[in-house]
């Protein structure tokens, strides 16, 4: 029987006094029994509406009925095949107006939390997990992709994990895009933005930094090189 309860599990956060007098993240992430018991309000819908409202197609009913059982790894599995950066989207995405803003369970109450649920997972397997994401064989295709931010990083995980040799180029030193220069630390950590990096670099791809692409290397270099 699912958990018919109306409101979310609140998210635990710094108190304000706290907080005040630091720039750590404020959000502070479910437990184990918070995930738990927020996984059972799922009403796994056959149509999935939540998945139309998802940018990425995230499996989410899926990926809830796993936390549900109790197999975080296993939910993250589900959630990797359509997202490579799931510890940033359940942080920073507008959950509000995508998947929850969908979800049924929102008609009468609160949506089922969605975005700390995948956060939960993310943050599980980024501190647990052993288990490498299924990649494709390598298919013997190279691929440049210009800038590491969420665009680029997304487009990234995506061919690795079809088996393409996958290398970014990003101007600044660090990659991460706007994730690292303008969505601040207390609500996105630049550590995690980093694991994710790490993540996808454990799937194959290379990341150049310092390399402005139509000054350090021309757009017809890099044609020679990958076309
Ligand atoms: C202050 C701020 C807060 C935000 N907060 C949120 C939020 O909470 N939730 C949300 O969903 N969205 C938020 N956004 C929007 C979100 O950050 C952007 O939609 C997203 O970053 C766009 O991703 P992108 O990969 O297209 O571009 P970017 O993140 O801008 O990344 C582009 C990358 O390409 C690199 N690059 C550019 N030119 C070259 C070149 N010639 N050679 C090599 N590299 C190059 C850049 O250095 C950069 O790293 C926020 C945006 C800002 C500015
Ligand atoms: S719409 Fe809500 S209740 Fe239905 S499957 Fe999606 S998350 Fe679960």
């Amino acid at each position: 029987m699912p958990n018919m309860r109306m409101t979310k599990n609140p998210m635990p956060s710094q108190d304000p006094n706290v907080r005040n007098k630091n720039f750590k993240e404020v959000t502070l992430g479910y437990t184990e029994e918070m995930a738990l018991d927020e996984a059972q309000r799922c009403l796994n819908c056959k149509n999935m509406p939540c998945v139309s409202g998802c940018p990425v197609n995230i499996h989410i009913p899926e990926f809830i009925k796993k936390v549900a059982e109790h197999d975080f790894e296993g939910a993250y599995q589900v959630i990797a095949q359509s997202s490579s950066l799931p510890a940033v989207c359940g942080r920073v995405c507008p959950q509000e107006t995508q998947c929850e803003g969908k979800c049924v369970r929102g008609i009468k109450g609160e949506p089922v939390g969605i975005g700390r649920l995948e956060r939960f997972v993310a943050d599980w397997h980024n501190a647990h997990a052993t288990v490498a994401t299924i990649t494709a064989p390598k298919n013997g295709h190279k691929v440049a992709i210009i800038g590491s931010g969420p665009a680029g990083l997304t487009c990234a995980g995506d061919l690795a994990k079809l088996g393409y040799d996958v290398t970014i180029y990003e101007a600044l030193h660090l990659a991460g895009g706007v994730l690292v220069y303008g969505i601040p630390e207390f609500r996105l950590p630049k550590s995690i933005v980093q694991k994710e990096v790490d993540n996808l670099k454990a799937l194959g791809v290379k990341v150049e930094t310092n390399m402005v692409i139509g000054r350090i290397l021309t757009i017809e270099e890099l044609k020679d090189e990958y076309g």
